[in-house]
C-alpha cells in the first residue's frame, strides 16, 4: 500500500476502505466525496486552497475539558494501566496529555509526534523526559519503532489524509497487549447529517451548514463501518466504542446558536449518539483470549459534565 493509493486527494478511491468514492457536495473551494461502501466522506481540501474558519486559539484551549476526557479514558483502561510502560501520542500538540500521563502514570516512557514546530517545541521543553518528533504522523512512524502499550490520537484522525495507512503503521508498533485509542468526529451524528441534508434540500445553494460541519482542515469524516474496516485492515478490532458530545465551551458563534446546538447535542448524547466517536482498538487476535463478557460492545453514553 503506498501513500498515494489510500490518501484523500480528490481521487475516486475511499481513503478508509478503498471503496468507490463519488463527489457529492461541492463547497466551492473544495468538495466532499462519499464512499458507497463504508459511508465515510473524504475531502479534497488538502490539495485545494480552501480556507478554514476555525480559530486555533479556541481549538487548543479548554485544558480542563480535555482533562475530563483524559481521565475518562484512563478510568476505562482500569487494571491495564499498570501494564502501560510506553505510550505514543500522535498529534500531541503542546504535550498536555503526555504530561498528564506522566503525572498519573510516572512509570510510562513517553513519545509524541507533532507536525506544528512551535507546539512540538513547547511539548519538548515542558517535558524533558519525553521524546517529541516534530513531523507529520506518517513520517513520524519511521522515528518511533515502539513497541507501545498505548497509542493515542486525540482529535487527530480526521486531519490525516491517509488514516488507514497510519493505523496500519501504528498497529505494527503495538506491544502484544497494546491498545490504540482514537477520538474523531462521527459523520452520522446530528450536526454533519443536518449540514449535508441542508445542502441537498437546497440543491446545493445553501452551503454554509455543510461547510461549518465539514471544515476544510478535516480531511476524512468517519462512520462506524469505516472505522471497523480501517481497524480490520490494520489487523485490529474495536474493543470498545462510545460516543460523547461537543462541549458548549468549545463552540464559537452567537450565544443563542451555541445554546440551541448544545441542547441538541445533549439530547443526541442522551439517546446514545454523539458528535465524537471514541474507539479503543486491540489486536484482532486478542479477541481469541477474551472472556465471554468482553466482546465488541458499545457503551452508552459517556457521562459528561
Ligand atoms: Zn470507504
Amino acid at each position: 500500500m503506498t501513500r498515494s493509493e489510500l490518501a484523500t486527494r480528490g481521487g475516486r478511491v475511499c481513503p478508509v476502505c478503498r471503496g468507490p468514492s463519488e463527489p457529492r457536495i461541492d463547497l466551492g473551494d473544495f468538495q466532499l466525496l462519499h464512499c458507497g461502501e463504508c459511508g465515510c466522506w473524504a475531502s479534497d481540501a488538502g490539495v485545494r486552497t480552501a480556507r478554514t474558519s476555525f480559530s486555533p486559539d479556541s481549538y487548543f484551549e479548554n485544558a480542563d475539558l480535555d482533562r475530563d476526557k483524559w481521565d475518562a479514558l484512563l478510568r476505562r483502561l482500569g487494571d491495564r494501566r499498570a501494564s502501560i510502560h510506553a505510550a505514543l501520542d500522535v498529534g500531541c500538540g503542546t504535550g498536555a496529555f503526555l504530561r498528564h500521563l506522566r503525572d498519573v502514570l510516572p512509570q510510562v516512557r513517553r513519545e509524541g509526534i507533532e507536525l506544528d514546530p512551535e507546539r512540538s517545541a513547547t511539548a519538548a521543553a515542558a517535558d524533558r523526559d519525553a521524546r517529541i518528533h516534530a513531523t507529520d504522523a506518517l513520517a513520524g512512524l519511521a522515528r518511533t519503532p515502539g513497541p507501545f502499550d498505548l497509542v493515542t490520537l486525540w482529535d487527530v484522525f480526521e486531519h490525516v489524509d491517509a488514516p488507514t495507512q497510519l493505523l496500519v503503521g501504528l498497529a505494527e508498533r503495538l506491544s502484544p497487549g497494546g491498545l490504540i485509542y482514537l477520538q474523531t468526529i462521527h459523520e452520522r451524528s446530528l450536526l454533519p447529517v443536518l449540514g449535508r441534508a441542508t445542502y441537498r434540500a437546497s440543491l446545493g445553494h445553501l452551503r454554509y451548514p455543510a461547510r461549518r460541519t465539514h471544515e476544510p482542515h478535516h480531511l476524512v469524516f468517519f462512520t462506524r463501518p469505516g472505522l471497523e474496516r480501517a481497524a480490520s485492515a490494520a489487523g485490529l478490532r474495536i474493543r470498545e466504542l462510545w460516543f460523547d458530545r461537543l462541549h458548549r465551551g468549545r463552540m464559537d458563534g452567537h450565544p443563542l446558536v451555541t445554546a440551541a446546538t448544545s441542547l441538541l447535542l445533549r439530547a443526541e448524547n442522551a439517546l446514545g449518539g454523539g458528535l465524537f466517536v471514541n474507539v479503543l482498538l486491540e489486536r484482532a487476535e486478542a479477541s481469541a483470549s477474551v472472556g465471554p463478557d468482553r466482546g465488541d460492545h458499545q457503551i452508552l453514553p459517556e457521562d459528561m459534565p
